[in-house]
Parts: structure tokens; sequence; C-alpha cells
């Protein structure tokens, strides 16, 4: 249904520079690619050799405005439909995307610098997933009858809340954007998302992709700066439900916003996850996990990264050998390089933070570092935002590099004698985002399992996002859950009570 006054490939398209410049300078609004009110654009560029590949809108409280209209007029329609129907308008989307997972891959890539072998494949195909798991649970939006009286009938609706303000980061842009959308419009909301200004490129050609199947004004997208474009998004008074994903400190301005209006939000915000080894594990199948639990194929840019580990004594000093043999052995290069293990950081910002942090961390007394891998020799790659992967042994647990969310590839290694020791130092960070055990001995796993302040803890495993599995924080890393049938049902509908005299 996507009217076209802009030209953006209708096939396809595995050429990431000519599908970039196609889609710049365009927000997706009411069905149209447009762009600003403003005519205003700002430079998107590739963070493996700092050159511009697009521009994007400029959006502002206009464009907001513009973009909630459309959405508050398509949602009287798109809620009357029924639930089924949106549901397999979903999933046709998800067949879409499916077949669009090569060219969305190079496009993150390209925007992201990551790698495209081991993160930006992964990530289209987990957006494929996430809309075709969503597009089957049209029919759970199911109420209640409620006991009450013989001749009352009395049953609860869900509902949908209205148009939905999603607000989204640049690390897995594509994925976290289909853990809002699906669920909302599934259950007969429309939305507006508000893309990061890092990362505004992919997200906007799966909405392209998506406006072929659903109504103009079900799936709206504006680029922009936080303050100027995602608070009036925020603030607007017909967005009656916020979705966040982001650092806690802008979570925190979200949810004032949106308290002010009443309306409830969803917070999916930081995190400093530990991981607990015990000696009688598996070893090798738990120096694997911490690979890729330290997500340093992405450069460590994740809410969930493993950035403390807690190691029994017995296995610490081979654990961290073998940890940083594994890292060293992982490729650094071109993010669309078959071959790159770890691409880049996302921007001279990111870039800067991660360094002072390292710095930092090397200046610590008696604090041991092991910088691993290589840079990319490549010239073309020569002003790329490459860091290498830091582990660092023995910092204080007063170090900032232990307490705060670096979001980089740094991870700190601690010895530990003791479960309950080693309880109560996971559990003293601000977040509870994720957390993992690894031990043959599931009386403590378990135990540790339970009694762990995170919203989800894995045994001998440590995935990212799953469909059907709720995912989201307590402490500073969040409110509310993601990615599950419970999800879409409390954080996308609401419950009408009717009730029905019959006496
Ligand atoms: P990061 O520091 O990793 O960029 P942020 O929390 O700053 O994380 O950004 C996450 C998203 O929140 C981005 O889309 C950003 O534009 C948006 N954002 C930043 N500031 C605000 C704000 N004041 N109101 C609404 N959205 C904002
Ligand atoms: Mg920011």
């Amino acid at each position: 249904m996507l009217d076209h006054p802009h030209a953006t490939p209708e096939a396809p398209c595995l050429d990431e520079r000519a599908l970039a410049r196609a889609l710049s300078g365009r927000h997706l609004i009411g069905g149209r690619l447009v762009p600003a009110g403003s005519g205003k654009t700002f430079p998107i560029h590739n963070p493996a050799t700092r050159q511009e590949v697009a521009q994007a809108a400029l959006g502002d409280a206009a464009d907001v405005d513009a973009a909630v209209e459309n959405a508050a007029t398509a949602q009287k329609s798109w809620a009357k439909l029924p639930a089924r129907k949106r549901g397999a308008l979903v999933a046709r989307c998800a067949e879409l995307i499916s077949a669009h997972v090569e060219e969305l891959a190079r496009l993150i890539a390209l925007e992201t610098g990551k790698a495209l072998r081991t993160e930006s494949r992964v990530e289209a195909n987990t957006v494929a997933d996430i809309l075709s798991f969503y597009g089957g649970l049209g029919s759970e939006l199911k109420g209640e009858s409620v006991p009450f009286a013989p001749d009352v009938l009395s049953v609860t609706v869900r509902e949908p809340l209205g148009v939905v303000g999603a607000i989204i980061p640049w690390n897995v842009p594509m994925l976290l954007m289909a853990l809002k959308i699906a669920p909302a419009l599934v259950a007969g909301n429309t939305v507006v998302v508000k893309s990061a200004e890092e990362a505004p490129l992919a997200v906007l050609r799966i909405c392209e992709l998506m406006n072929r199947i659903l109504p103009p004004g079900c799936f709206n997208m504006l680029s922009g700066f936080g303050p100027e474009c995602g608070a009036p998004l925020v603030a607007h008074p017909k967005v009656r439900k916020v979705t966040f994903t982001g650092s806690a400190e802008v979570g925190r301005i979200v949810s004032r916003t949106a308290a002010e209006k009443l309306v409830p939000v969803t917070l999916e915000l930081g995190g400093k996850s530990p991981m607990l080894v015990f000696a009688d594990c598996d070893f090798d199948k738990t120096v694997a996990g911490a690979i890729t639990s330290m997500r340093f194929t992405r450069q460590g840019q994740s809410c969930t990264a493993a950035s403390r580990i807690y190691v029994e004594r017995p296995i610490f000093a081979r654990f961290v050998d073998a940890l940083a043999a594994r890292v060293d052995a992982m490729v650094m290069g071109d993010p669309l390089d078959e071959k790159t293990d770890i691409g880049t950081i996302i921007s001279q910002e990111q870039f800067d933070k991660v360094r002072r942090y390292i710095d930092e961390g090397r200046a610590s007394e008696g604090a041991g570092t092991r910088a691993c891998s290589r840079l990319p020799q490549d010239a073309a790659l020569r002003e790329g935002l490459f860091i290498q992967p830091h582990i660092f042994t023995d910092l204080p647990n007063s170090s900032r590099l232990v307490q705060e969310e670096i979001f980089g590839p740094v991870t700190c290694v601690f010895p530990f004698d003791d479960a309950q020791a080693v309880l109560a130092a996971a559990n003293d960070s601000e977040y509870g985002l994720a957390a993992s055990i690894w031990t043959n001995n599931l009386r403590i796993g378990l135990d540790l399992a339970h009694r762990l302040e995170a919203g989800l803890v894995q045994i001998n495993q440590n995935l990212v996002v799953q469909a059907n599995l709720s995912y989201g924080g307590v402490k500073s890393s969040g409110l509310g859950k993601e990615a599950s049938l419970e999800s879409m049902l409390e954080h996308f509908t609401h419950k009408k009570t009717i009730m029905v005299n019959y006496g």
C-alpha cells in the first residue's frame, strides 16, 4: 500500500550504499516517505571508515504531530480488524523481512559497524522471527468471564491503548524495534517510532517494507535527536503508551513525562550483567559461553553483556588465559567482510567514552590488563572506530569499570571462594537485567538463580532475547517485559470490564 513519491528499490538491494542514499532524508508518515517539515537533515556515518553514507530527516515537534495524527486516524480502523487478521498481516511482514534479511544485514552493518556474519545477519533473522511469533498471537487477546451474580454476565475484554510512541537505541535497533511494534500492532494499536540518531536507516527500510502490507498510518517512523524529536513524541497528548529502550538516564526523563500525562511506560534500560563460573563447570563450554556472553562480536554494545565475570578460584587463572586466547583469535575488521568477527564502536562519542574507561582501568594500581585481538591493518579502515577488547583482573569493586555500564568491549574478571560471597558481589549493582551461572551442581545453580537480582537468569547458557520468553530487568534496568505473549497483553492492551444484567 506504500505510496512511492520517493524512489527506493522495490526488490531486495544488496548495494548497501545505494540503499542508504535512497532512504536519505525521509521520515515515513501515513504510508509515505516524506522529508522533514523543516526540510532539514543530518549526516549518518559508516563508523568503519567515518565516511558519510546518508542524510537522515531531522525530525521536530511538527513532524511528531503529523506522524501521531496519522497514527491516531489509522488506529480507529486498524483496531476494528479482527485480531487474527491483524496478526496475519504482521506474519506477512515477517515473510517480507525474511526475503530481505541479506539487504537489511548489509545496511545495518554499514550504519552501525556491526559485523555482518556474527551480528548483523543474526539480528535481521531475529526480526523476522519476532514478527512471525507475534503474528500468530492475534487469537490470544482474550478476556475472562468473572463470577458476579446469577443474573449478571460479567466479562473482561482486551482493548488496545491507542497510539504507541516507541523510542529505540542504536545497538540492536531492528530487533529492539520489532519487540515493540509487533505486539503493539497485533494488539490493535498503531505506532510512531523515533529511531536512534546514529542508526536510522535499516529500521526505516523495515518500516517501508512493512508499509507495503499494513494500512497507511499504522506504522510511522521519524528520525531525529532525543530532545527535539523523542521528547515531543513522549509528550504528545495522543500518544497513549510509551515504550523506550535506551539509557537509564533518558529512561527517567521519559518516565517523568509519561507520568505527567498518566500514560503507561515500558522501559528497557542498561545492565551490568554478572556471569558466575564454578570450578565444576564444563570448562570449554563455559569459555565458549563467556565469549558469546561478553558480546565482544558487538564490541560489547549490549545491555546483557557479561561485563562482570566471577570465577571460582581453582580455575581462575586458567579461565582468564583461555578467555584471552579465544578473544585473541577473533578477527577485527571491515564489518561487511564475512571473515570479520568484531566490527566497530558506533560513534566517536561512544569511542571516547569507552577509551576513558579503558585508560582508567589501565591506570588502576595492581590491575591486570589484557588487550586482545588485533586492530585491523587495512588502510581503508585507518579512521575506523575500532577498539581492542580488554579483559581486566584485580580491579577494586569501587572502580567505575566494575560499577558502571561501559557499553564497550570491556570485561572485569574476579576470583571467588564462596557461593554466598559471590552472590552478594553479583547483586551489588544498580542494575538487574541478566545473569548466568555455570555449574554442574544444580542445587547451587538453582539456589543462586532464585536469589540473583535480575530479570533473566540462565544456567549453562547465555542466549540473547528469544521469542516467547519474557525479557526485561529489575532495579535500574527497567520496568516491564518484552518478547512474550504476556508482554503484549500487559503492556499493549487494557482490560475493560463489561457487565450485563439480564435478570
Ligand atoms: P545512548 O546514550 O546509548 O545514545 P540514549 O538513552 O541517549 O542512549 O538514547 C536512546 C534513545 O533515546 C535514542 O533514540 C535517543 O534519541 C532518545 N532520546 C535521547 N534523549 C531523549 C529525550 N530527552 N526524550 C526522548 N528520547 C530521547
Ligand atoms: Mg544518548
